[in-house]
């Protein structure tokens, strides 16, 4: 396990980037006021079968606008826009809210009984259109800082690829079994209460079990559902920057960040560069 991963085992399971605890509670928040807005009715502006909610405040509607614009311009993007339009069970909520202005998140999953995932939030800040997390977490949108100072790509392409990313984290979660992912909610904070007060001893054997019962520990947990998030970044760059004379430079960026922080998860990235020969002509192969 690398060092400069070790954070990880103090972050939760929902995706929030840049969040310090005190944001996630007050993200939480957000997403519970955001979905009071909706029932008060006074913010929600609900495609035709109401299966993707954008539930978007007047004053963020222009930028929120340009972002998904930016998201649909782009063959993946209106893929699966078009699928959570019309989904047969999930309501995806999109929403804007203030608060951790340059992150985004995704969570309040729920299940129905026959076990498939019927709601999903996705939380935007109001500035996604700047910052740029970490690499170690988050090799694709990190790969797009050069761009933006160098005007290649404006601040709406870091924008829908941070809208990207929540996307992945809500295809993830969706064939994702509840009863694992309450688990992992349960375990995980119990896993990070042994580890803080054992030494930090991974090979205590009661966390040995409990990783097991979860299918990892919190740190392989957290990044397998952040790569997962990654990885749907990458699909809609992958589109979006196909024609740019750069492509092969950004792509090669983004593998060597892979292969430095995430070369467990290799795999899921090569797939996509191979799923497109503009890429798998650039020197991923
Ligand atoms: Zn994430």
């Amino acid at each position: 396990m690398k060092s400069t991963k070790l954070i990880g085992l103090f972050l939760p399971l929902t995706c929030l980037l840049w969040s310090g605890p005190s944001q996630r509670v007050a993200a939480q928040q957000r997403i519970d006021a955001a979905r009071s807005s909706v029932r008060d009715g006074y913010l929600a502006s609900a495609s035709e079968d109401g299966s993707l909610r954008e539930v978007i405040d007047k004053k963020y509607k222009k930028r929120y606008q340009e972002w998904k614009n930016e998201f649909l311009s782009t063959e993946i993007g209106r893929a699966q826009w078009e699928v959570y339009s019309h989904h047969p069970h999930l309501t995806l909520t999109i929403t804007v809210v203030p608060g951790n202005s340059h992150g985004a998140g995704s969570g309040k999953y729920k299940w129905n009984a026959a076990g498939e995932l019927i709601a999903a939030t996705i939380v935007l800040g109001p500035e996604i259109n700047e910052g740029f997390p970490s690499a170690v977490y988050y090799p694709v949108m990190n790969a797009l800082r050069p761009y933006e100072s160098s005007n290649l790509l404006n601040g709406n392409v870091l924008a829908a690829t941070k809208l990207a990313h929540e996307i992945g984290h809500v295809m993830k979660i969706s064939t994702t079994p509840e009863t694992l992912y309450r688990l992992q909610m349960r375990l995980v904070p119990a896993y990070n209460k042994i580890f803080l007060s054992n030494g930090y001893d991974v090979n205590d054997t009661r966390l040995v079990e409990m990783s097991k019962q979860m299918g990892g520990n919190p740190v392989e947990i957290w990044e397998d559902r952040e790569y997962w998030g990654e990885a749907n970044a990458m699909l809609f760059l992958r589109d979006r920057v196909a024609r740019e004379s750069f492509h092969c430079k950004l792509f090669n960026r983004i593998k060597r960040t892979v292969e430095e922080y995430a070369k467990n998860y290799e795999a899921r990235f090569t797939e996509i560069a191979k799923s497109q020969g503009v890429i798998y002509s650039c020197s991923w192969k």
